[in-house]
């Protein structure tokens, strides 16, 4: 018996029951994985979780997926009612959820799905989960705290062992393969993004890594993470290449505050905008406001991006358990770039971090 996920159905029923929905409607994505364990690859064909406070929940499957569906770790727990192909999906989705005048649908579910639910369920007002979701998963419980810890030791392995690399005559390409064999040769399953960003590119905080090749004198943002038992890390760290560029020090060096204080900010009872307000403090004072293009951070679980968001507006309270980015920067167009990103955890009295490696500026070759 899978004790964690049928203890999730729970609790996520009762939130629904609490915001004075009638249904949650939940389709493959990290909700189903996070609810069920089951995290078949979402297709055209429907699969849907149905959550209804007053009944015992129900999986609407495709036919073809009902043997997958059953094997999955609360197949045995759930009604599974397959659908077969040539008959309408949405008909029987809507005989699961008659009577629902309220359903609340995950924020992944497809639009098509959605438009075939409208069409049976006339006259319901649908609205997304994540509101009924997004606190569940926010609050992350002693095991998935550990694979957090485990990624993030992981990728903080993997910028040691890049700084030691040679830098200069290869391209960002080059250094993104290197991260990417790192961070799985350190334990991921696989990596899910490289960034890897010089010399102006770097002034472009999502920038694809291409074919740039990296010159003395560039500052390189290297921005990276993979999966490790289900959960992600994610860390960025700037280096720069024999010496820093014109200005580069004085940026950096606020970047590198703005983080540290930030993280000290976190604590249980404290609002997510206020992480953000920290960070935003120390930059405008060196005179970057506006150039700290980005929020200060996000939650992150088994989704790269998740609640709660460190931005202003965000009045999130904080709570022990809850996992996000401090990743605060600085973006000067055509020149260079400046981000410093830890994930941190929220503990009972104050803060733990699960990047550990050096925030100190890093030359390399
Ligand atoms: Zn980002
Ligand atoms: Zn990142
Ligand atoms: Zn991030």
């Amino acid at each position: 018996v899978n004790r964690v996920h049928l203890d999730r159905i729970g609790r996520a029923a009762q939130q629904t029951a609490a915001r004075e929905l009638d249904a949650l409607v939940v389709s493959p994505s990290p909700d189903l994985a996070y609810l069920t364990g089951y995290d078949p690859m979402p297709l055209p064909r429907p699969t849907l979780l149905v959550l209804r406070p007053d009944r015992d929940p129900v999986m609407l499957v495709p036919e073809l997926e009902r043997a997958l569906a059953a094997a999955s770790p609360v197949g045995q727990h759930l009604e599974l009612v397959a659908w077969r192909d040539g008959s309408d999906p949405y008909e029987a989705a809507a005989s699961l959820l008659a009577g629902a005048a309220r359903i609340a649908v995950a924020d992944r579910l497809w639009a098509r799905h959605l438009l075939g639910l409208q069409r049976e369920l006339p006259g319901v007002a649908f609205s997304t989960a994540s509101p009924v979701l997004g606190h569940l998963r926010s609050v992350k419980d002693e095991d998935e705290l550990g694979a957090l810890r485990r990624a993030g030791r992981a990728a903080d392995d993997t910028f040691r062992q890049v700084v030691a690399l040679p830098f200069q005559g290869r391209t960002e390409e080059d250094v993104a393969h290197d991260l990417a064999d790192l961070l799985v040769g350190n334990g991921h399953a696989r990596a899910e993004f490289t960034i890897v960003a010089s010399g102006p590119n770097a002034a472009s905080p999502h920038h694809e890594p291409g074919s740039r090749t990296i010159l003395p004198r560039d500052a390189v943002v290297m921005d990276f993470g993979g999966e490790l038992s289900g959960y992600l890390s994610d860390t960025t760290r700037t280096v720069v290449v024999t010496e820093p560029p014109e200005d580069f020090e004085q940026a950096y060096a606020a970047v590198h505050e703005a983080q540290g204080t930030a993280v000290d900010t976190v604590r249980p009872g404290t609002e997510a905008q206020e992480i953000d307000r920290a960070a935003r403090t120390i930059i405008d004072a060196a005179g970057y406001g506006e150039r700290f293009i980005h929020r200060t951070g996000h939650g992150i679980g088994l989704e790269l991006h998740e609640p709660p968001y460190m931005v202003e507006g965000d009045r999130t309270v904080l709570e022990p358990g809850m996992t996000f980015s401090v990743e605060p920067g600085i973006y000067l167009e055509g020149r260079f770039g400046i981000r410093i990103e830890d994930i941190v955890a929220v503990t009972a009295d104050g803060v733990e971090r699960l990047n550990r490696s050096t925030r100190e500026l890093q030359v390399v070759v």
